[in-house]
């Protein structure tokens, strides 16, 4: 086994014990970006040296005793999240030439932890979209097949983790950003609650669902990032304290557990073997010792259009900032005389348009109560039905997407068709819920996920069922085509 190969867990035990350095698996992972990244253009950037460097710091920690789950582990950040001193461009022409000024706090989270920034992953421009396809620095490819989608926003982040450039990446879930690569690209996928994990440092999408999280190998790979990157914050106001023990507590018996499946989840919409895959995996559960529970969430169907409205509006007002005369400098040459700002018409692409358009619409005196208003209305429903559901359940499972990685350019001139991927991901994002996405198996050599949600603060429980399943469970090693 390489060593870009290895988990968290089997990477920590191997530094603690001396039997590899931080330096050494970090040149694994960036030989591996380095053999591949031409054919799935996962990466945007690649910080080798000061990667390099951060791995010997993080070795000579180790060196002095200190041991930590993430200490001298590499890793990727999706490139909406600030990194001090590196381009962090939101796959937007508009930040072509965007440098940071500093660490998102998630960032300097990891940093001070020891982990090791490889450097940052392509994504839709400005995390809009469910493809990659988005991305003013052209599509990522799926690491299963060339020829088809990563899925997104996230899509660099998960090809990486799924085709081992990395140990684990940060991605942002805004309305399944990060469980739909990750169930593209048949890794671990985990949005946290809403609030856990500071926002301080992301390039602002929708305020009121962004949340940064983990692409990762393992449920138990993605508690230990969760645990380095939780925490109040006081530079982001709607953080919370979550309450997440220091240790693991992975219990392979789910004895207790009240596992609720709404049916409508399931049917219109569905691949029909998906969802037999994915009622498989819920059938664990149940083997596992869970009791699974019918429930109905009606307000489901409502997600799409709910998320539409009020995502636009939040974006039309959070990329206000991109005027034309702050960001979207230009540089021809060297010489800055030779520099000028592009304008938000050149700096932007179609979905990021259509979405300003959309959203100063909905909020534009006359349509706002129609449209913005009303969706809050039905938003607060959603969340109240999924309270009453867990007053009843657990942890809710369902699909994460209607079905496997589609081909490159087969969704990306229909927006409807596209904002339909969301269909399973945005209602729990509306109401703030931490969800994993995970593999239940495959059809035709691409995986297909499912995920776990969870009421607010549940983030370990979970993780910990996401990880009861994951060990149990028996999947095809599914073929890396690159
Ligand atoms: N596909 C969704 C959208 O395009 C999700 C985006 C996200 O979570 N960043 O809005």
């Amino acid at each position: 086994m390489k060593l870009n190969e290895l988990t968290i867990k089997q990477a920590q035990k191997k530094l603690a014990e001396g039997e590899i350095t931080s330096v050494e698996l970090t040149k694994a992972c960036l030989a591996r970006i380095a053999e591949v990244n031409d054919k799935l253009n996962a990466c945007l950037l690649i910080c080798g040296e000061e990667a390099l460097a951060a791995a010997a710091a993080a070795d000579a920690r180790l060196a002095a005793g200190e041991r930590g789950e993430l200490l001298g582990i590499p890793f990727l950040a999706k490139d909406n999240i600030l990194t001090k001193g590196l381009r962090t461009t939101a796959a937007s022409r508009m930040l072509e030439n965007y440098v940071a000024p500093y660490d998102a706090t998630v960032i300097s989270k990891l940093k001070d932890a020891g982990a090791v920034l490889l450097g940052k992953t392509n994504l839709d421009e400005f995390a809009h979209g469910a493809s990659t396809e988005f991305s003013y620095f052209g599509p990522t490819k799926n690491p299963y097949d060339l020829t088809r989608v990563p899925g997104g926003s996230s899509g660099g982040s998960a090809a990486a983790v799924a085709a081992d450039l990395c140990l684990f990446a940060l991605g942002t879930d805004t309305g399944g950003s990060i469980r739909h690569p990750a169930s593209f690209c048949g890794v671990v996928g985990y949005k946290p609650t809403y609030g856990s994990c500071s926002r301080f440092g992301l390039i602002a999408m929708t305020s009121s669902t962004d949340v940064p999280g983990a692409l990762a190998k393992t449920p138990e790979d993605a508690l230990a990032v969760l645990k380095v990157i939780q925490g109040q914050d006081e530079k982001d106001s709607t953080t919370l304290k979550l309450k997440v023990k220091s240790k693991l507590k992975i219990k392979n018996s789910l004895k207790d557990l009240r596992v609720g499946v709404a049916k409508e989840y399931f049917g219109e919409g569905l691949n029909k073997q998906a969802e037999t895959l994915i009622l498989a995996a819920i059938e664990e559960l149940k083997k596992l010792g869970a009791e699974i529970v019918p429930i109905t969430l009606p307000n489901t169907r409502y997600g799409v259009s709910v998320y539409y409205i009020i995502t636009p509006s939040e974006i039309s007002s959070n990329l206000a900032r991109f005027d034309g005369l702050r960001f979207g400098l230009k540089a021809e040459s060297e010489d800055l005389a030779d520099s000028y700002l592009i304008s938000r018409g050149q700096g932007f692409g179609a979905e990021v348009k259509r979405r300003i358009m959309l959203g100063t619409y909905a909020l534009s005196s006359g349509y706002y109560d129609a449209y913005y208003l009303k969706a809050q209305a039905v938003r607060a429903e959603i969340i109240r039905e999924f309270e009453a559901a867990f007053k009843l359940v657990d942890v809710i499972a369902a699909p994460a997407t209607p079905s496997t990685a589609f081909h490159l350019g087969e969704q990306n001139q229909d927006p409807l068709k596209m904002y339909l991927e969301d269909t399973f991901l945005t209602p729990s994002s509306l109401a703030g819920l931490p969800a994993v996405s995970l593999p239940a198996g495959s059809i035709a050599g691409l995986p297909v996920g499912w995920q776990i949600m969870g009421p607010q603060q549940a983030d370990e429980l979970v993780l910990n069922v996401a990880a009861a399943y994951a060990n149990s469970a028996q999947h095809q090693k599914l073929e890396i085509k690159v």
